[in-house]
């Protein structure tokens, strides 16, 4: 099991001046912060990234919303990192999201949904490095 997640606070986060308050919340849940930036998607940027979901029917909203303003990808370490991450989000649409998620405290909808988190070991991988170079992020183990 990895014990890493890649978050973006959304641009719709950025906007609503909430990037404290998520961080704050990540970081009390237990989550370590192993690299951070703000980045203003390009579209390529953001269809790479998205890329899964290319036949979606939301996919050209997704792609707009992702690229409509900068966003902050946080690279995270935690134990079990991807599956405690997800339960710290809630659900994809804010509706149906446990009570106290990210989600279900901030998201407008189920496109302006506030944060992504990685959904697998593997994916968490590949989308640190679309934002991280290795050098960019700290080996948490190493800290003092
Ligand atoms: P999650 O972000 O929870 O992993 P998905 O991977 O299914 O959700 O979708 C990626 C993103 O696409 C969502 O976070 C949301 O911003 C957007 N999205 C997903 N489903 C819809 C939908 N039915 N309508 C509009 N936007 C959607
Ligand atoms: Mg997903």
């Amino acid at each position: 099991m990895s014990n890493k997640t890649l978050a973006i606070l959304k641009p719709d986060c950025v906007r609503k001046n909430l990037i404290g308050k998520v961080v704050s919340q990540i970081q009390e849940a237990g989550f370590k912060v192993s690299g951070l930036k703000m980045v203003h998607l390009t579209e390529d940027s953001a269809k790479g990234f998205y890329e899964v979901h290319s036949e979606r029917p939301f996919f050209n909203d997704l792609i707009a919303y992702m690229t409509s303003g900068p966003c902050v990808p946080i690279a995270l370490e935690k134990e079990n990192a991807v599956e405690d991450f997800r339960k710290l989000i809630g659900a994809t649409d804010p509706t149906k999201a446990a009570e106290g998620t990210i989600r279900k405290l901030y998201a407008e909808s189920i496109q302006e949904n506030i944060v992504h988190g990685s959904d697998s070991d593997e994916n968490a991988a590949k989308e640190i490095s679309h934002f991280f170079t290795r050098k960019e992020l700290l080996e948490i183990n190493g800290w003092k």
